[in-house]
């Protein structure tokens, strides 16, 4: 299976990210990449972007040494609302918005119940394409009622590669048990490497080697091709446009 986009990664803007935007463009050439979505932190991280960062994204070129840039961000969940930390005109103009929970930036984990319908609100968001790290045992939540969440509102799940280092230890499991939930339910997936250094760009191999383990194949995973990834970043700015 071949990945042809990473759509999740992050520059030294973030604040704890050891790239320039260059430099993981070079990162994804050297890798096989060649859709990079840069999603750097929202303003809620400790050292994260302020919202001029997002607002002028629109000065990068489509196009930057042959590779594919998309502009995003990777917003944080900031209460249990699911609330994000752009407001809603910045994040009409992105092309990619993914939304995740990480501790100090507003929502630091409840009860399973509570994580669970945060990360479900923030799923029923119209300018919400993907939901980061659903795995990671910080902010456990019920796996199907997530999944079948999803799969009613186009929302897709990722399974992150960064997850199995020790930062989020114990990630493992649980998304072995999303991606067994995603196959079951015909849910679609992102593979992501969550880069913070250009070498890491288009990494994938443990997380790769969880969607195997759960039997997900090419047609499983989004980014595998460029006309699907094409497709899917098109329709859903369809739809943040009209909000
Ligand atoms: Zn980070
Ligand atoms: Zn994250």
């Amino acid at each position: 299976m071949d990945i042809i986009a990473d759509l999740h990664t992050h520059t030294i803007a973030c604040g704890h990210a050891y790239s320039t935007l260059e430099e993981m463009v070079r990162g994804a050439k050297e890798n096989g990449i060649e859709i990079l979505a840069t999603t750097d932190h929202g303003p809620r991280m400790p050292g994260g972007c302020h919202p001029y960062y997002f607002y002028n994204l629109a000065v990068l070129p489509e196009v930057i040494d042959g590779i594919r840039v998309l502009k995003g961000i990777e917003t944080n969940i900031t209460d249990i609302r699911g609330t994000l930390d752009l407001p809603v005109a910045a994040l009409k103009e992105l092309d990619i918005v993914l939304a995740g929970m990480h501790p100090l930036t507003g929502y630091d984990g409840g009860t399973e119940d509570e994580n669970t319908e945060a990360m479900i609100n923030a799923i029923k968001n119209p300018l919400v394409d993907v939901i980061v790290h659903p795995g990671n045992p910080e902010f456990e939540v019920n796996v199907n009622q997530v999944v079948e969440a999803a799969l009613n509102n186009d929302t897709i799940l990722e399974i992150n590669n960064s997850s199995f280092r020790k930062s989020r230890a114990g990630s493992w499991s649980n998304c072995l048990e999303i991606a067994k939930a995603a196959k079951k339910f015909g849910l679609e997936v992102i593979v992501s490497s969550d880069a913070h250094f250009s070498q890491d760009v288009g990494k994938m191999k443990k997380a790769l080697q969880l969607i195997k383990k759960a039997n997900l194949e090419e047609k499983d995973i989004l980014n595998t091709s460029i006309e699907r990834v094409t497709e899917f970043i098109n329709t859903k700015k369809k739809v943040r446009a009209k909000i």
